[in-house]
């Protein structure tokens, strides 16, 4: 069996449960490389279970490892019903995952459940090395687009427009897919760190947040850059620099080992130094999900380990008048950071 599931079996014998049922599509991914909406794993400490309905049987044939079980498609009296046979108790489930309604059917086994938050989560979030070659992939794919972007003459389109550029780009440059909808934020809109691109139209004279991701072999990446339109107001250019030497300052200090929470603090104190309020986290884990683990914020203290991907992207806001994000993908090694955004930092002016 693969190496995956072998670390989950670990956890499993840590927390003393016999069986474990993985109900998450993408952590089903993660243990068997089967993609489906609807199928369900099993993991026990002899054999692995792959529950799937009719539509995918054919699929899970090819699937190595694992015994197909074919259920009916809904939960109950589909996976649920089958449980008390194939499963051992106490049976482990994904507490962040399970929805109440699913955990009423659970409950009607009979089996001795055991709630797990954040497994397999935690197992994600040290890469092995095809997984990183994928991300790297994905982020150079961001990096080519950023680079067209910049030859790109925008000024005067929507954000909208632009956002569907850039998602037009990342297909052009080999993608799959786009790892979540392009952010742009122009003018006061940057100043919004989730903004929706809209039909703002780009002005001269302002910023314009730009954070873009790209998916290859499932695998995502993450990168943000701040461009200028045009000469700023002093307030716009100060909000770069100070947002470019957080971002510097918490890179810079990234390797395994690292404390999460104090790698947000030092970010947080060259914004907070400034003047300006921090809005939100300086980083999260990146991998088949954009937003996975390790989070980087004040509420997550531990530290970073070898092979996790993570973000690096402090943001400056000016409320009304716009702002700034710098965001890399990097992959934490032992001696400090392998930056996989390549793209300038320096301040470029887009057209
Ligand atoms: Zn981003
Ligand atoms: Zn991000």
């Amino acid at each position: 069996m693969n190496g995956r599931v072998e670390r989950l079996r670990a956890e499993m014998e840590r927390l003393e449960v016999a069986s474990f049922l993985v109900s998450n599509p993408v952590n089903v991914r993660y243990l068997t490389g089967f993609e489906s909406s609807n199928a369900f794993v099993l993991v026990k400490h002899k054999n692995v279970v792959l529950m799937i309905d009719g539509r995918y049987a054919e699929a899970a044939r090819t699937v190595e490892g694992v015994e197909a079980q074919i259920v009916e498609r809904d939960f109950l009296p589909g996976v649920a019903a089958h449980l008390g046979r194939l499963a051992e108790g106490p049976v482990g489930f994904e507490s962040d995952h399970v929805t109440v309604a699913r955990h009423a059917d659970l409950l009607s086994t009979g089996l001795e459940l055991e709630p797990v938050a954040a497994l397999p989560m935690t197992l994600r979030a040290v890469k092995e090395p095809a997984e990183l070659d994928a991300i790297r992939r994905a982020a150079q794919v961001v990096d080519a687009v950023l680079a067209r972007l910049a030859e790109e003459s925008v000024v005067g389109k929507t954000e909208a427009d632009v956002a569907w550029w850039i998602m037009r780009a990342i297909h052009e440059e080999g993608a799959d897919d786009v790892s979540f909808e392009p952010i742009v934020g122009s003018g006061p809109n940057a100043a919004l760190p989730h903004h929706h691109p809209g039909d703002r139209r780009l002005g001269a004279g302002e910023t314009v947040v730009v954070d873009l991701g790209a998916k290859v072999d499932g695998y995502c990446s993450d990168c943000t850059r701040t461009f200028a339109t045009g000469e700023l107001p002093e307030a716009l250019r100060e909000a770069y620099s100070v947002c470019a030497r957080a971002q510097e300052a918490a890179l810079a200090e990234v390797h395994a080992g690292a404390d999460s929470r104090g790698l947000d603090s030092i970010a947080r104190r060259e914004i907070e130094a400034a003047g300006h309020e921090v809005l939100h986290g300086l980083g999260h884990g990146v991998g088949l999900e954009v937003h996975e683990l390790p989070v980087l914020r004040q509420t997550a203290a531990g530290p970073l380990a070898a092979g996790n991907v993570v973000t690096i992207e402090p943001g400056v806001y000016l409320s009304g008048r716009g702002g700034v994000r710098i965001e890399d993908l990097v992959v934490v090694a032992e001696g400090g950071a392998e930056v996989l955004s390549e793209f300038t930092k320096e301040l470029v002016t887009l057209n």
